[in-house]
């Protein structure tokens, strides 16, 4: 059990058992006001924040944008403009500390390149804000761990950015698998990675292992290694992996290219899973079980994810419903600091990837041997049961 929110809270709040626990969208935080959303600063605005999280404000219900934070003065000055956010509403790198001493700020979001992810959280933090930050939680174990006291000292939240632990396909595969009606989970597959481009200044720092922590691992991988904890909600005792590099290939000069890892898994369940940034694109997994398999692919794209279930009773694609994955995990953010939701994805979360990719790369470096990875963790909330899935329009 995490700081943040302990069983007890949950309990107090009558969550406390698995069906009376599960949180529909808007159950937490129905439609507000304006004036009672919590306000988000986003730091960094580069593809995500300017693709995905400044437009999924128009989705939330519980969230809205209060700051930028931003190197580029006039890339922030129009979109200030745009969002209709005053001028005193944009930072930069350098007085961003000051966010301390803006009242509109409660929460906030770190969209920055994976090396700059620890010391934007910890000044944060410092400043009395609560943290959304993006995944991977950090470049180290070690700048995790500092995150996650950071956040004790300050008495504040901090949530990693794992969008698929509150998106309704992966829901509905976690809950499937819990029910038991396949049987139990034997293999769980995950391959996720794309092609990258050394042009593209996104991918250059991401195929740069002091800026990513990872290459493909840390960026595309990442989805894989959570994915396959979540869907079989248990800890990988043993890892062991290989890799295939071209280091005459210029994007890897510093990083792996493809990696391939098998879990151990306590129940007996393997994981396998695969990433690379030389393959074309692909985010997908299938859990094969002791009676049927379950299959999604694409299974952690923004939109148009496909689940298909097939066991003893035959085939099916459980109609899901489409959401504003980011507008989802900001407004869980908000009711997390309001503290009318549990913190599912908490920093001790991205803690274990890091940890879990550590033992990936250590292994790969040591030819394939198999590294034990039983130290212990467990997640303080399984998210099938008390993340809601929104009923299908
Ligand atoms: P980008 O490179 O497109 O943007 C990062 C932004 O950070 C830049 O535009 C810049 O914004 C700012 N920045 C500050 N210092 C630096 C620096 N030294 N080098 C480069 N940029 C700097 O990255 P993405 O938006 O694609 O990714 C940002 C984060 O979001 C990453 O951690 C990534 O893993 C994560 N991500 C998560 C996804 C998800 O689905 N959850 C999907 C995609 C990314 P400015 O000019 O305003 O200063």
């Amino acid at each position: 059990m995490t700081d943040s929110f302990s069983r007890r809270g949950l309990i107090q709040l009558g969550l406390g058992g698995a069906a009376a626990g599960v949180l529909a969208p808007g159950q937490a935080g129905a439609q507000r006001p304006d004036s009672e959303k919590l306000g988000f600063a986003v730091v960094g605005l580069g593809k995500l924040a300017l693709g995905q999280i400044v437009p999924g404000f128009l989705n939330c219900s519980s969230a809205k944008l209060a700051a930028l934070v931003s190197g580029h003065p006039d890339k922030a000055r129009a979109l200030a403009a745009a969002q209709g956010l005053p001028v005193d509403a944009i930072y930069d790198y350098g007085n961003f500390d000051r966010i301390a001493h803006n009242p509109r700020i409660q929460i906030v979001y770190i969209a920055l390149p994976n090396f700059l992810h620890a010391e934007y959280t910890i000044r944060a933090l410092k400043a009395g804000k609560h943290v959304l930050c993006e995944k991977p939680m950090a470049t180290s174990i070690a700048d995790c761990e500092a995150m996650i006291a950071a956040a004790k000292a300050a008495d504040r939240r901090l949530m990693i950015a794992y969008r698929c632990q509150y998106e309704p396909l992966n829901l509905e595969a976690m809950r499937r698998l819990r029910s038991g009606a396949l049987g139990r989970p034997r293999l769980v597959v995950t391959d996720m990675g794309r092609q990258s481009d050394l042009a593209e200044p996104s991918d250059a720092w991401r195929l740069d292992m002091a800026k990513s922590g990872g290459g493909a691992l840390a960026d595309m991988g990442i989805y894989g290694v959570n994915a396959s904890r979540y869907l079989l909600n248990e800890e990988p005792v043993e890892v062991r992996a290989w890799a295939q590099t071209n280091r005459s290939d210029p994007r890897f000069r510093t990083t792996e290219d493809l990696i391939s890892w098998q879990f151990r898994f306590p129940s007996g369940a393997i994981g396998e899973g695969s990433t690379s940034f030389s393959y074309a694109g692909t985010m997908a997994y299938r859990v094969l079980c002791e009676h049927g398999r379950l299959v999604a692919d694409p299974g952690a794209f923004y939109g148009g994810n496909r689940l298909t279930v097939e066991g003893t009773a035959g085939e099916r694609q459980p109609k899901l419903p489409e959401i504003d994955q980011f507008a989802r995990e900001m407004d869980w953010m908000a009711d997390v600091v309001r503290g009318k939701a549990p913190l599912v994805s908490p920093g001790e979360e991205g803690l274990q990837d890091m940890r879990l990719m550590r033992a990936i790369l250590d292994s790969v470096a040591r030819g394939g041997a198999t590294i034990r990875t039983d130290w212990g963790y467990r997640r303080a909330f399984d998210p099938a049961a008390v993340v809601g899935v929104p009923a299908p329009a």
